[in-house]
């Protein structure tokens, strides 16, 4: 089952690729994680990527389209994957479309997880990450048991560069300019399906396994 999951930064779309991926059992592709992750060991590509990001803005197709057609064809990708962040314009869904033809196979479901602009401004707001091991929660929807600190490594969350006001409202004017025209692409393709992400996660989640089968 090969999964692109759409939506607004904020929208939840990570917290869902991640219950798919265990549910599925197949691997979860961020682009974003995998920026964070060179910014964390500091190779070129992070320093790079780094400089986009901190500005609300896309990074490059020359950095990013490489990550995921050379992720894809791995093994542990043979029985599908999840794509969260990716591909985030017309010109990298092209891309991957092309790469996928050469295999023989297609994507299976781009799954919009719907949410108002109001709504992401408010989130993203209390969002909080952690900086080591990239666990993210929400100080009012999912805190930490402890305040400040990950559950899942015992670091400090904080309030990620990219998350701070000024950039959530660049990053929403980028997402409506470049990554929106993809719900018309995959509802042409018919493999477009929208959830409502302003109801509860686990709510979301359900909506999302009806679509996708137990
Ligand atoms: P995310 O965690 O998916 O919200 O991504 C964080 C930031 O990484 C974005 O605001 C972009 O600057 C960059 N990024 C992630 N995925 C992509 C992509 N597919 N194309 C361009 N930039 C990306």
């Amino acid at each position: 089952m090969k999964i692109i999951m759409l939506g607004a930064p904020g929208a939840g779309k990570g917290t869902q690729a991640k219950q798919i991926a265990g549910k599925y059992r197949i691997p979860h592709i961020s682009t974003g994680d995998i920026f964070r992750a060179n910014i964390k060991e500091g190779t070129e590509l992070g320093a790079k990527a780094k400089t986009y990001m901190d500005q609300g803005l896309l990074v490059p197709d020359e950095l990013t389209v490489a990550l995921v057609t050379d992720r894809i064809v791995k093994d542990d990708c043979k029985d599908g994957f999840v794509l969260d962040g990716f591909p985030r314009t017309i010109a990298q869904a092209e891309t991957l479309d092309r790469a996928l033809a050469d295999m023989g196979q297609k994507m299976d479901y781009a799954i919009d997880v719907d949410v108002p602009d109001e709504n992401i401004i408010n989130r993203m707001g209390g969002r909080r990450a952690c900086l080591n091991c990239g666990a993210t929660y929400h100080i009012v929807n999912v805190p930490t048991k402890q305040e400040g600190i990950c559950d899942a490594c015992g670091s400090p969350v904080v309030l990620r560069d990219d998350d701070k006001p000024e950039t959530v409202k660049k990053r929403l004017s980028v997402y409506h300019e470049q990554t929106q025209p993809l719900i018309d692409y995959y509802k042409e393709q018919g493999i477009l399906k929208t959830v409502d992400g302003t109801l509860p996660m686990e709510d979301v989640f359900a909506g999302i396994v009806r679509i996708l089968g137990d």
